[in-house]
């Protein structure tokens, strides 16, 4: 009988551990997890023999510890302008706080030589404004993915002293007992605690969707962005990135007055695919070792779908366009922004030709075969704003892979302690609705865990 059964361990999970532990360090908890440990975790694409997604039974890249943060770019950003709605949960103020407290954990297990690139660069905002072009307001800590694994790889040496880890064991379902809850594995073991965090992310979100229905808890899914990801010449952004690492900008298109936004930006960074639930999108990271940089920068262009009833399935809206293009592509298509343009297809040689060099194998093809006119609209309009603020943004050679696609977790229905209609069922993370990213998701665990702690 475990004080804690934590489920998941990403970021979310990691943190909730973390917190419990220094709070109250004789507690019982156990992390169940799909994945393998840190050092197991190896995606097999070598860009050689294995060119391609072979979809593993786990993916190395989404399951295990670390969560689909443990090869992410790394990029803590501070902020409640975007990354999720903690603070509509536990105000604006202890939201920062929660991810300063965060960021100050990642220091001290090995992040302290990172850089925090502090937002105050008005004359940029100011710059972007002029075009239409609003840059949102965020501190970052730009850990790196070789820098979060030694992280995560501290984290884990202390949590492993006290924690029980079941690692390759997935969890089927959770059930509600006299005590608490009981979970079943896969594996057909069960296990019991009195208390549950569920913190499956997104790679678990099917997962959640029975998990709530099977305990009648109310959930609510509305919202998909749809895009591509933009590689170019790291020079051509380089004003923007020397200064802000990572700007999150929002432009709102003149045609359909959608909302379109620049995401997960990765300086000399490498664009690499995203298996969800079998669907190959695309995504991108970038290295903090200077020795591994690239010569480009990439980042997602995503409008923001929001539907209305009686439409309720956002995102096998979003699964039915990725679909697409794995059926015309094989996996992600990448086109040259000037063959899109001239409504002509990319070919290996006119990809060859261009200046940019792709780094990730993707297959030559036609986006508009894919996106739908209105994002695909909305993406060329903003291209051609953010080429007013970095020109040659909207040249021939820059690449666009597609398609990226942003499924967000439906909206789990919990209360200000992130709990559910259930008492001791807390679901927190990207599985929970509330939060979009690393520094939200490791924020609702510390939050979490210190609410339980409360008790305990
Ligand atoms: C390539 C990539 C790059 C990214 N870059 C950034 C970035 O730079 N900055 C940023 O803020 N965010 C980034 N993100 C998003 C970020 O990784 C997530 O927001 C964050 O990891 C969410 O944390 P989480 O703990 O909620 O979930 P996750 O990290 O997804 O962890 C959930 C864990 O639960 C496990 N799990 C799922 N279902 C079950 C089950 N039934 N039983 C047991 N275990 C289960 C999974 O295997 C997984 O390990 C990136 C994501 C990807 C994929």
């Amino acid at each position: 009988m475990y004080d804690v059964i934590i489920i998941g361990a990403g970021p979310g999970g990691i943190f909730s551990a973390y917190e419990l532990l220094k709070e109250k360090p004789e507690a019982k908890i156990a992390i169940f997890e799909t994945g393998g440990p840190l050092e197991k975790r190896k995606c097999p694409i070598d860009g050689e023999k294995i060119k391609s997604c072979i979809h593993c039974k786990t993916c190395a890249i989404m399951n295990g510890f670390g969560g689909a943060g443990a090869f992410s770019d790394g990029k803590y950003n501070i902020t409640n302008e975007f990354g999720g709605d903690l603070f509509n949960y536990v105000g604006h103020k202890q939201a920062i706080e929660l991810m300063e407290y965060v960021d100050q954990i990642n220091c001290e297990y090995g992040g302290s030589q990172t850089k925090l690139y502090v937002n105050t660069h008005t004359e940029i905002a100011k710059k972007c404004l002029q075009h239409n072009l609003h840059l949102l307001k965020a501190n970052v800590r730009h850990l790196g993915t070789d820098i979060n694994y030694i992280v995560l790889g501290n984290l884990y040496d202390i949590l492993k002293e006290k924690v029980d880890f079941y690692f390759y064991t997935p969890v089927d379902t959770v059930e509600k007992t006299e005590n608490g809850y009981e979970v079943v594995c896969q594996n057909q073991e069960r296990y019991q605690g009195h208390r549950c965090i569920i913190s499956t992310g997104r790679s678990g979100s099917k997962w959640m969707e029975s998990v709530c229905s099977n305990l009648g808890i109310k959930t609510e899914s509305n919202r998909v962005d749809i895009g591509v990801r933009v590689e170019l010449a790291a020079d051509t952004f380089s004003e923007l990135t020397d200064s802000l690492y990572e700007s999150k900008i929002v432009y709102r298109s003149k045609k359909y007055q959608d909302l379109v936004r620049t995401f997960c930006m990765n300086p000399h960074g490498v664009v690499v695919n995203e298996n969800t639930n079998g669907i190959v999108t695309v995504n991108g990271h970038s290295y903090e070792d200077p020795a591994k940089y690239t010569n480009n920068t990439n980042f997602a262009l995503l409008v923001s779908n929001h539907f209305t009833e009686p439409f309720s399935q956002s995102n096998q809206y979003g699964e039915s366009i990725a679909r697409l293009s794995n059926m015309l592509g094989g996996g992600v298509i990448v086109q040259r922004f000037g063959d899109l343009i001239r409504g002509q297809r990319s070919t290996p040689s006119r990809i060859a030709s261009g200046f940019v060099k792709p780094t990730l194998k993707a297959t030559p093809g036609d986006l508009s075969l894919v996106i739908p006119k209105r994002q695909l609209d909305d993406i060329i309009e903003m291209i051609y704003a953010l080429d007013e603020v970095c020109p040659s943004t909207a040249s021939d050679d820059t690449l666009l892979y597609g398609v990226e696609v942003k499924f967000y977790n439906m909206q789990v229905q919990v209360d200000k302690r992130l709990e559910t209609c259930h008492k001791g069922l807390y679901v927190i993370g990207d599985c929970s609705g509330v939060t979009h990213s690393l520094s939200h998701a490791s924020a609702s665990g510390v939050y979490v865990a210190r609410e339980i702690a409360k008790e305990l």
